[in-house]
C-alpha cells in the first residue's frame, strides 16, 4: 500500500483478436490502451488477460496489485469461478480495489459483489453521450468540467439493476434520450468498487482524455487505505476499558 497504487489492467482480449473493426481501434488491445496512459501518469502497471494461465490473476499477481481494472464482454462465462472468488475475497478484505468498465457490468465478479442482476437496456447507433458530473466534490470527479461528451458511445439505459450506489458521481445522457447511472461507487466489506459505463469496443473512448482521467481518479479512490486489521469473533472482555 502506498500513495502510488500498483494497478493490474485486466481485459478479456477476445474482440481485438477476432473482430477487425475492434483491432483497428485497439491494435494492442484495450488493456494496453489503458495501461499506456496509466504508466504515463506514473503508476506501476501490469496487464492480464483471460487466456493467460489463471487469467493472468495468479496469487502472486494479486498480492502485488492494489487496484484491478476489469473489461469483459463476450466471454464472461469463461472466467473461472475460483478466480472470481480469489478476486472477491481480496476486495472484501480491503486489500484490492476494483474498477469495472463498461460491459464489465455483466462480469461474474461485479454481479457477485452487487448481488443483483446488473441488467440494463442498450442499443448501438453511434450516438453522442454527455456525461454529467453530479457529485462535484468527489475525488473521482477531480479536474473534470461540469460535463464532457463522447462523440459516439453505445447507449446503456435505465433501469440498471444495481443496488443503490453509495455515491453516484456521473450521470450519462444519450442523444436518443436515455439516461444512465454512469459512474457509481460501492463499498463492500472493507473494499471499494467503482463502475464506469463508457468503453464500447468499437469506439476509441479509452483514448479520450476525460475517460482516462476518470479511470485514473477511480484507481486512486479505490486503492486500499490504511486500515487497522479488524478483530472478529469472541475475545475476553474487561469492565475496566
Ligand atoms: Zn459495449
Amino acid at each position: 500500500m502506498s500513495n502510488t497504487p500498483r494497478v493490474t489492467v485486466w481485459n478479456e482480449y477476445r474482440h481485438e483478436k477476432t473482430h477487425e473493426e475492434v483491432a483497428n481501434v485497439y491494435p494492442n488491445g484495450i488493456h494496453n490502451a489503458i495501461a499506456e496512459y496509466l504508466k504515463q501518469q506514473g503508476l506501476s502497471v501490469q496487464t492480464a488477460t483471460l487466456d493467460e494461465p489463471e487469467h493472468g490473476l495468479t496469487e502472486e499477481v494479486l498480492d502485488n496489485t492494489d487496484v484491478l481494472t476489469w473489461w469483459g464482454h463476450m466471454a464472461h462465462g469463461d472466467v473461472s469461478d475460483a478466480i472470481v472468488q480469489r478476486v472477491k475475497d481480496r476486495v472484501l478484505d480491503g486489500k484490492l480495489g476494483l474498477v469495472v468498465l463498461h460491459s464489465g457490468h455483466f462480469s461474474k465478479i461485479f454481479k457477485s459483489l452487487m448481488g443483483t442482476t446488473c441488467n440494463l437496456k442498450w442499443h448501438e447507433i453511434a450516438e453522442k453521450e454527455r456525461i454529467w458530473v453530479v457529485e462535484k466534490s468527489h475525488p473521482i470527479a477531480e479536474g473534470l468540467p461540469d460535463y464532457f461528451e463522447l462523440e459516439h458511445e453505445e447507449m446503456y439505459g435505465e433501469h440498471f439493476g444495481i443496488p443503490a450506489p453509495d455515491e453516484l458521481v456521473f450521470l450519462g445522457w444519450f442523444q436518443s434520450g436515455y439516461v444512465f447511472r454512469s459512474g457509481c461507487c460501492f463499498h463492500r466489506g472493507n473494499g471499494r468498487i467503482f463502475y464506469f459505463q463508457p468503453g464500447h469496443e468499437t469506439y476509441p473512448n479509452f483514448y479520450n482524455e476525460n475517460v482516462r482521467k476518470v479511470i485514473y481518479n477511480a484507481i486512486k479512490w479505490a486503492a486500499p487505505k490504511f486500515q487497522a486489521p479488524p478483530l472478529y469473533g469472541h475475545f475476553p472482555g474487561s469492565l475496566e476499558a
